[in-house]
């Protein structure tokens, strides 16, 4: 048999992929890990019960392919209707969706603002990979130093935003920044884009405003939302699109039959049913969040204001990523991005209020051994 050398088997795209680096998972045990903005509170003990009840021989059966009953639950939740929602395998997965659904890939007849992947930076940094992977081009625009949004005219006199590219992704509030962002800046951002622009709202639960109401008045919006941060559900890959039905329906045609898995289903809705027991963790997270905050601060760390579940905090002293290495020897992990616009800075996020408190001591430990 003949054999091809082993790049020859792999597309040209794929071979140059540089593929996204997700935040570290340790093996190790006892670790306080704030490295990916995980919850640090479990999902309630109603949803661990219905998971748990759900474990039987209906394993052996396919899951609702649309997630009806989950979809049922959101739509009354959102006040909308079934055909303004599809959920995904986590809200990743729905991003990807949203690029294959939305975007050209480069071919040399097809180039420009249909090929064009937008988005602010810093922010995901998932959605260049998913641009790279779709053979599509990217259009990343600096944000202000201080990670607000340029207004319009501003993005209109440099240039380089493309009011006419396919896909726009804003994430709102910021990631890595932290920062939020109002309603009313969204509207206008959203009311300038001609094409389809997707407001990711990981965090948004630890915000004070939300733009959900922006995926229900036009027709080319659509809000991300992930039961993996507020509702402590990582694990089971659960996120959603809110939009207008023409989009959701093109994204319906484009996904796998059977996305999202049944367990993942059933612990989401029964999240939906518990929802007082997660609002008190958010002001757990919030509370933690500006005591920490302030903690740092008097410390001489320079924290960004945060409207999410971790603070982007630049440490006095010495480089973010030797602190990032002594934190770990502390066994604190946190995370640090090798990137010029972030490269001074540590994502740090809010665990419980133990583990916050466990974070400033290491710092101040960390300080005084200086
Ligand atoms: N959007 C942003 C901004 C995120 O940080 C993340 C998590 N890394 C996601 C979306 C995806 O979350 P999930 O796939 O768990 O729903």
């Amino acid at each position: 048999m003949r054999k091809n050398p082993p790049g020859a088997l792999v597309r040209p795209l794929v071979q140059a992929l540089t593929p996204y680096t997700p935040g570290e998972q340790p093996r190790i045990k006892g670790l306080i890990k704030l490295n990916t903005n995980e919850n640090p509170y479990p999902p309630s003990p109603k949803v661990l019960r219905a998971t748990k009840a759900a474990v039987d021989g209906r394993l052996r059966l396919y899951p609702n392919p649309t997630a009806q009953t989950l979809r049922e639950k959101l739509a009354r939740l959102h006040r909308c209707g079934l055909e303004n929602i599809i959920v995904g395998n986590g809200s990743d997965e729905l991003l990807a969706m949203a690029v294959r659904c939305f975007v050209e890939p480069v071919h040399p007849s097809t180039r420009g603002s249909c090929t064009r992947v937008q988005f602010f930076a810093p922010s995901y940094s998932l959605y260049p990979v998913l641009a790279d992977i779709h053979g599509a081009e990217s259009n990343p625009v600096p944000l202000n130093p201080d990670f607000s949004v340029p207004p319009i005219a501003d993005l209109k006199r440099r240039k380089q935003w493309d009011f006419d590219a396919a896909l726009t992704f804003v994430t709102t509030p910021n990631a890595p920044s932290g920062r939020g962002y109002a309603t009313s800046e969204l509207d206008q951002l959203c009311r300038a884009q001609k094409r389809v622009i997707v407001l990711d709202e990981a965090y948004v639960d630890f915000a004070n405003q939300n733009a959900l109401s922006l995926a229900l008045k036009y027709p080319h919006v659509l809000v991300a939302r992930t039961f993996s941060k507020a509702y402590s559900l990582c694990a089971q890959r659960v996120g959603y699109f809110v939009g207008p039905p023409t989009l959701i329906e093109a994204l319906q045609k484009i996904r796998d039959s059977y996305n999202v898995n049944a367990l993942g289903q059933i612990a989401a809705a029964a999240t939906l049913d518990d929802l007082p027991y997660y609002r008190a963790n958010f002001q757990k997270v919030i509370d933690t969040r500006q005591k920490l905050t302030r903690e740092l601060e008097a410390l001489g760390f320079r924290v960004m204001p945060s409207q999410t579940n971790f603070v982007l905090a630049k440490p006095p002293e010495f480089a973010a990523k030797h602190w990032l290495e002594k934190l770990r020897a502390r066994r604190i992990l946190v995370r640090w991005f090798d990137q010029t616009d972030l490269r001074n800075y540590l994502r740090i996020s809010i665990g419980t209020r133990t583990q916050a408190e466990a974070l400033v001591r290491a710092a101040q430990d960390i300080l005084r051994q200086s």
